[in-house]
């Protein structure tokens, strides 16, 4: 390694955040990788439709915490299985087109209940 930091913070050795130790001689568990997951079953979706600029719909799907969901996942799944585009913004999912339909066989399948608007 370069010693061009020498007497600087830089030149300490990587240390655990945790314990304090040197990183080669920390015995901590690993970070837990997994956010803390909702189970479907207590939530409840809100599915509706919104009209967008030139008559375009998208459907809907919203009120699930980000905290507790894999929102992305969720989002690519739902994009699957009705085999259309969509988007996530605002910690809701788009899906182009009238889906609701779908959405809401995909949703109920996987244990969310859900409420229209
Ligand atoms: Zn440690």
């Amino acid at each position: 390694m370069s010693r061009l930091f020498a007497g600087t913070p830089w030149d300490r050795p990587p240390t655990c955040e945790r314990c304090g130790k040197l990183e080669s001689a920390c015995a901590c568990p690993p970070p837990a990788a997994e956010p803390r997951q909702l189970p479907p079953e207590s939530q409840t979706a809100r599915l509706g439709l919104e009209k967008r600029a030139k008559g375009k719909v998208v459907t809907v799907v919203g009120a699930l915490d980000p905290e507790g969901h894999d929102l992305p996942a969720l989002a690519a799944r739902l994009k699957a299985s009705c085999g259309t585009g969509g988007t996530l913004k605002d910690g809701r999912i788009e899906l182009q087109g009238d889906q609701i339909q779908a959405v809401e066989a995909a949703l109920q399948a996987m244990g969310y209940k859900i409420r229209r608007k």
